[in-house]
């Protein structure tokens, strides 16, 4: 049976401008789009939003705040009864800029980071990004903002996942959200920056551990929905929710279900991180936002799980979890394969391979064409798993997969 949407959370890309030059950029932002919302027009959105029943819209980029009336919009989020959150790359955040967000209502502000100093510059694109994204969390603190921290999983990272805990712990960040890089935008052109599925086995155990550690420090650490899935370590990452009570374990993307995505020139996805071309059902300019969340089928494919579960394929086709799981993060395996229904980033997976005696490596084979949130294809090896001090030769690809 269909699932009945409704919706929860909203994610608006207010604008493609960025004052940082990602090397893993997903949209590839830096310059705005061609035509993003005019003022009138986002205050618009703003009204359905509400309408539709939104209860929190978070605002990302590019950089928000590089739009002048990122407050205004801001405010009138607060001011509909939504609640409003903010991603930024930290670059800048001034006091006046700081003020201004306490003023419209902000609820917090996650900034990104992604390593120490120099992973994180070497990924952002620019020396001294993680000087200025750590004086943005204090600056924004002193300000009276809830500050929050996301980072991205991937090799540079990983290696620093202890370091900048203990750095969240200093700058009083309440949560830390972690997800995994996935070959989407600029991070297609860096396929060696990506995690591999055996990487897994050791992240998981790191990720639990480093939960407790969090959680005893105050901090709250929640693993995106592209962290997957079902190991024995899912209670430790999902158990606990936000507020420290109920229990919670992956249920399924849920893109079009209780999520929308908005991009900077009024386009409608069920998923700010689905790629633009499959994914968009119609933009604001030309259908009001609920006509498109009610029959856009762009929107609707989560929301049937039977339907859902019955197109995945590869390994997740045949997955002990697969009617409550249904494969997972449907932007990661789109952006690894060129369709949805199969993720290659998924711990109870990657357990099930090393039992046998193997692993999964992904290996490129396509491209990115070079448009925001475009993605090239990737193929899964299926190899022997390598035993300590065994030569290269044990890794020897045994079954390709597409
Ligand atoms: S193998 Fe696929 S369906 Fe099974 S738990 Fe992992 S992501 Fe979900
Ligand atoms: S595509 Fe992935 S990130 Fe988007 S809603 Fe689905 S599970 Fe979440």
């Amino acid at each position: 049976m269909a699932t009945s949407p409704s919706l929860v959370h909203v994610v608006w890309e207010l604008t493609l401008k960025c004052d940082l030059a990602c090397k893993h950029c997903g949209s590839r932002a830096g310059k705005p789009r061609a035509a993003e919302l005019t003022t009138a027009e986002c205050l618009d959105v703003v009204a359905q939003l509400a309408e539709l029943g939104a209860k929190e819209v978070s605002l990302i980029g590019g950089e928000a705040y590089l739009r002048e009336d990122w407050d205004v919009i801001a405010a009138a989020i607060v001011d509909a009864g939504m609640v409003c959150t903010m991603v930024s790359g930290g670059r800048s955040w001034d006091r006046e800029r700081a003020i201004r967000a306490l003023a419209a209502g902000v609820a917090s502000v996650s900034v990104s980071i992604d390593g120490m100093a120099r992973a994180h510059d070497e990924q952002r694109g620019l020396l001294g990004s993680f000087a200025s994204a750590v004086a943005s969390m204090r600056t924004l603190r002193e300000a009276g903002v809830e500050v929050t921290a996301n980072s991205q999983l991937n090799k540079r990272s990983v290696p620093d996942l202890d370091a900048m805990l203990d750095l969240f712990v200093d700058r009083g960040v309440t949560g830390w959200q972690v997800a995994m890089t996935v070959p989407m935008g600029r991070a297609a052109e860096r396929p060696e920056w990506l995690l591999q599925p055996h990487d897994l086995l050791e992240l998981f155990p790191k990720l639990a551990e480093l939960a407790t550690r969090a959680r005893a420090a105050g901090v709250h650490v929640f693993p995106g929905n592209n962290v997957g899935y079902f190991g024995p370590h899912e209670d430790t990452l999902r158990g606990v929710t936000f507020s420290g009570t109920g229990f919670e374990h992956f249920e399924g993307c849920v893109a079009g279900v209780s999520l929308l995505g908005v991009e900077a020139d009024g386009a409608i996805k069920g998923c700010p991180s689905l790629p633009t071309g499959a994914y968009t059902g119609g933009n604001v300019r030309e259908r009001p936002i609920r006509a498109i969340w009610d029959a856009a089928a762009e929107l609707a494919f989560a929301r049937d799980p039977r339907a859902m579960t019955s197109e995945l394929w590869g390994f997740c086709g045949g997955c002990y979890y697969a009617s409550v799981c249904r494969g997972g993060c449907s932007w990661t395996a789109h952006v690894f394969f060129g369709r949805r229904g199969n993720n290659p980033y998924c711990h109870h997976r990657a357990l099930e391979h090393a039992k046998a005696g193997l692993r999964e490596r992904l290996v490129q084979i396509e491209r990115a064409p070079g448009v925001p949130f475009d993605h090239g294809r990737f193929e899964v090896v299926v190899e022997r798993a390598q035993v300590d001090g065994a030569p290269e030769a044990s890794r020897d690809g045994i079954s390709r997969r597409p």
